[in-house]
C-alpha cells in the first residue's frame, strides 16, 4: 500500500498536514506531519512533500511526481523541516490524509 498524490487536485487547504499531525501527537499543528504542503510564489500553484519510509522524500508538484529534496518553499511558517520528521507509516493501515483530502489528492494505491 502507498499514497498517490495528485497535486493538480490540491487546493491548499492544508488539512492533510493537519489529520496527520493530529493523529501523531493528538494535537492540530503541522509540525510533526509526515505530509507538508509546497508552495511557490505561483497563484494556484499547489504541491506535496511526502516523507515515506521506503522512497524517502517524494516531491508532488503540478507538473508530475518525482523523488527529490525538500524545497525551501515547502516550509510552511515555523514548520519543523520534513527530513526530522518521522515517516509516513500509512496511519497503520488506514490512511487517514487520503480519508479526509476534500478533492480527492490523495489516493491509496496497492
Ligand atoms: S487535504 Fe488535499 S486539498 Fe487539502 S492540502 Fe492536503 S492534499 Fe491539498
Ligand atoms: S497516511 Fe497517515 S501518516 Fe501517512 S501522511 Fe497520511 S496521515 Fe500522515
Amino acid at each position: 500500500m502507498r499514497l498517490n498524490l495528485e497535486s493538480l487536485r490540491c487546493v491548499g487547504c492544508g488539512l492533510c498536514e493537519s489529520v496527520c499531525s493530529l493523529n501523531r501527537d493528538s494535537v492540530l499543528t503541522a509540525m510533526s506531519s509526515s505530509i507538508i504542503l509546497h508552495i511557490e510564489d505561483k497563484v494556484n500553484y499547489f504541491g506535496l512533500v511526502l516523507k515515506t519510509k521506503d522512497d524517502g522524500l517524494v516531491v508532488a508538484r503540478p507538473e508530475g511526481s518525482s523523488p527529490g529534496e525538500q524545497h525551501p518553499g515547502s516550509d510552511g511558517p515555523g514548520a519543523k523541516p520534513i527530513l526530522l520528521r518521522e515517516p509516513c507509516d500509512l496511519c497503520g493501515g488506514e490512511p487517514k490524509c487520503a480519508k479526509m483530502c476534500p478533492t480527492g489528492c490523495i489516493t491509496v494505491v496497492d
